[in-house]
């Protein structure tokens, strides 16, 4: 183990770094426009009709849930990173509510911990909402994306995290939205976990409303 003073703090992106516009993945058009690329691209890859594309799409989600990449290459041997690099293309700007504070917040939290970005999304789309958000270079070093088979639906992501920068698991608190991918698995395997929601969580340690109130934490965590 490296000797490190600091604490890593581990971020989910989507919903936690940031607000959606109209409050949800679903709500703010996102998904929509998801489906929509991925779509276009079965129609492309596979010279498929809307139609019989839409109908490969419903076989697909399914059986495999929202893992469309892994779907996809499993039955059409269809590269994964070609998929999200076409499909999750996205202008992040109107999806993303933009926050004039975030980038000067997190580069205070810097200065007592190490941050790290944990995402299930793709690394096309992270860039995207980072760089819009100006805060690419807090995280540039420290991004752990969705694209490979760590993932945090599949509960091993936070495990591959220590590993990579070893560090050992209860000198690390994670962030997130999500109960079952961020909070339960963070907690099963030691870390500390701070929900960001509109009503308690009862399994993390704190919940918080915003991503700014955890500067009330900051002494706690
Ligand atoms: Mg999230």
């Amino acid at each position: 183990m490296k000797v490190n003073h600091k604490k890593t703090i581990i971020f989910d992106m989507d919903g936690t770094l940031y607000k959606f516009k109209g409050d949800s993945f679903r709500n703010s058009g996102l998904y929509g426009v998801v489906i929509e690329n991925t779509v276009s691209y079965i129609c492309n890859k596979l010279g498929k009709t809307k139609l019989e594309a839409q109908e490969v799409l419903d076989a697909i989600l399914k059986k495999y849930g929202n893992s469309i990449s892994i779907g996809l290459e499993n039955e059409f041997k269809i590269d994964r990173y070609d998929y999200f690099n076409s499909v999750w293309n996205i202008n992040a700007k109107k999806y993303v509510k933009f926050d004039s504070t975030i980038s000067a917040f997190l580069l205070e939290l810097q200065k007592n911990f190490d941050l790290v970005l944990l995402s299930d999304a793709p690394v096309i789309w992270i860039s995207r909402v980072l760089d819009y958000l100006g805060i690419m270079e807090i995280f540039k070093n420290n991004i752990f994306s969705g694209e490979g088979d760590a993932r945090k639906e599949f509960g091993n992501a936070f495990e591959k995290i220590c590993k990579t920068m070893n560090i050992k698991v209860n000198r690390c608190i994670v962030i997130g939205d999500q109960e079952e991918t961020d909070i339960i698995p963070a907690k099963k395997i030691g870390m500390k976990a701070v929900f960001i929601g509109k009503s308690k969580n009862s399994i993390a340690d704190y919940t918080i409303n915003n991503i700014h109130e955890l500067k009330k934490l900051v002494n706690k965590l």
